[in-house]
Order: structure tokens, then C-alpha cells, then sequence
């Protein structure tokens, strides 16, 4: 289940959401506390965002920050959602070295949650594959595009 608590974290663009992990805990479902606070991975395939196929938004389900852009998504075969570009300043990348492997993290730039991995075999026009986890993200329908 996915708690409804978005809301309740509307704060001005740019700035930054700071909680302590009581405070997540209590407005993130625990699927989403894990990989969000945790560093946690879920299983591949299991995200109903993998095949969301709508025009819209992706937005982090920890503080509601726009994340992907809709047009920026593709199949990558993996079992997680996949995107070529994150929105601008949306994101950040950290070096992470757990597991014995060099990878790079990606998380949400305004509340720190962990969101996925980047890797340099994407297609064009970038070459990155964003590789996410579904639970850490909401999806929101383009209004406009229902029309
Ligand atoms: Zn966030």
C-alpha cells in the first residue's frame, strides 16, 4: 500500500526536504523506506511504473520533486524503469562502491532518497541508462494529454 502523503511536503523549488528517519518512516510505505532511506532494490519486473506507457511525470515518492520526464522513458529490457535523461537538477550522482562494484548512484537532488543507478549503455541521444526503482517514484498523467 502506498501511503498519500505528498501533500503534505509542498515546499518551494530548489529547496531542500530534511527529515529524520522516524519522519519517513511514517510517510513512506516500507517498500518505498527501503530503497528510498535504505539503499534498497526491488525486485525486477515488480513496479507497475515499468510498463506505464502514459505521457506525464515521474516524481519521487519521498517529496513529490519531478524526476522523469514520460518522453524520456524507454524499454530497456531490464525489469526496471529505464530513462535516457533525468529533468534538469532534478537528480544527483554519487560515486557508489558497494558490492564490490564501481557504480553511480542517483537520488532525488531535493530530499537525498536513493532512486537507482546510472549506467553508460543507454541509447542516444545520451548513451545513459537511468535505471530505476518504481517504488521509490509516482507517476503523474500529463492533464493536458487526456484530451
Ligand atoms: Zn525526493
Amino acid at each position: 500500500m502506498r501511503k498519500q502523503g505528498l501533500e503534505a511536503v509542498e515546499i518551494e523549488k530548489g529547496g531542500k526536504v530534511e527529515k529524520d528517519e522516524q519522519e519517513w518512516r511514517q510517510t513512506l510505505s516500507a517498500d518505498q523506506f527501503h530503497i528510498l532511506r535504505d539503499h534498497g532494490t526491488e525486485m525486477r519486473e515488480s513496479s507497475p511504473l515499468l510498463h506505464e506507457k502514459r505521457q506525464g511525470t515521474f516524481i519521487c515518492a519521498g517529496c513529490g520533486q519531478p524526476l522523469f520526464s514520460s518522453e524520456k522513458k524507454y524499454e530497456s529490457g531490464t525489469g526496471w524503469p529505464s530513462f535516457w535523461a533525468p529533468l534538469s537538477e532534478a537528480t544527483e550522482s554519487v560515486a557508489d562502491t558497494s558490492y564490490r562494484m564501481t557504480r553511480t548512484e542517483i537520488r532525488c537532488a531535493r530530499c537525498g532518497g536513493h532512486l537507482g543507478h546510472v549506467f553508460p549503455d543507454g541509447p542516444a541521444p545520451t548513451g545513459q541508462r537511468y535505471c530505476m526503482n518504481g517504488a521509490a517514484m509516482d507517476f503523474r498523467c500529463d492533464p493536458a494529454a487526456d484530451e
